[in-house]
């Protein structure tokens, strides 16, 4: 059986004190007990993630990082590599959010070889993906996330998808306070779940987990969890509240 997952998304939020008292707070609120199907993870920005790690020793709280370049190592300045986050003892990346994509020019060819780098380390991939409110305006939105999906993924061997949990965050619900409706993230997943296993097999289709993300909220997260294709979420903005976090992370139990 699959995993519900709840990946707290803090992007550029948080110093490294207030980093820490967060996950504090996180560990007393959450019950750890309750945890046996549901994984949580927090994404911290790189200068906290160290820190991070030492704070969740013992607990069930698992550390990402928000990013990671293609390479081992070399000349990018500004760049953190798979190898630096798994040394520091964290082996899960959030690649292809949309704010990557949008500000910081990511491409599906970048996010390929960052995806395939982080395969070759053994580490492990939440890969976003998601249309703009444009596309699905037009009706564009299923042919977007197949290929962002594709583009991205598709030449990973079969042995590879255990590495990969996939993030539909459509882009106009993220930070928005619009979410996508149950109905529309459920669509959205079974197609996706329904492109892999024609792909590679039901088998393989079966065992991903495929987050929701955008505007996930602790109102709103138990409904959008109910549905048999939703296996989580990814959160921004709730993510940064140990109550709200809590909360949702409860809503997968
Ligand atoms: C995100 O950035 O991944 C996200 C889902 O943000 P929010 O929950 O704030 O919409």
């Amino acid at each position: 059986m699959r995993k519900n997952i709840v990946a707290g998304n803090w992007k550029m939020n948080l110093t490294l004190s207030e980093s820490v008292s967060l996950i504090k707070e996180l560990k007393t609120k959450i019950n750890q007990d309750s945890l046996e199907n549901t994984r949580v993870i927090v994404a911290p920005t790189f200068v906290n993630l160290f820190a991070a790690t030492e704070v969740v020793e013992d607990t069930m709280i698992e550390v990402a990082a928000q990013n990671m370049h293609f390479e081992d190592n070399g000349a990018f300045t500004g760049e953190i590599s798979g190898k630096m986050l798994q040394e520091i003892g964290v082996n899960t990346v959030i690649l292809g959010h949309s704010e990557r994509r949008t500000y910081f020019g990511e491409t599906d060819e970048i996010l390929k070889k960052k995806v395939e780098k982080a395969i070759e380390n053994n580490q492990e991939v939440i890969f976003c993906f998601g249309e703009q409110l444009e596309e699905r305006k037009e009706g564009k939105h299923f042919e977007v996330v197949t290929s962002q999906v594709e583009k991205a993924l598709f030449e990973l061997g079969a042995e590879n998808w255990k590495n990969i949990i996939l993030a539909y965050e459509p882009v106009w619900a993220i930070g928005t306070g619009e979410t996508a409706s149950p109905a529309q993230a459920q669509e959205i997943h079974a197609y996706i779940r329904k492109f892999i296993a024609e792909n590679y097999s039901s088998e393989l289709a079966e065992t991903i987990s495929i987050l929701y993300g955008g505007s996930v909220k602790p109102a709103n997260a138990k409904e959008i969890f109910s549905k048999p294709d939703v296996d989580g979420g990814l959160i921004g903005g709730a993510a940064l509240k140990a109550d709200d976090f809590t909360a949702i992370v409860n809503a997968t139990i």
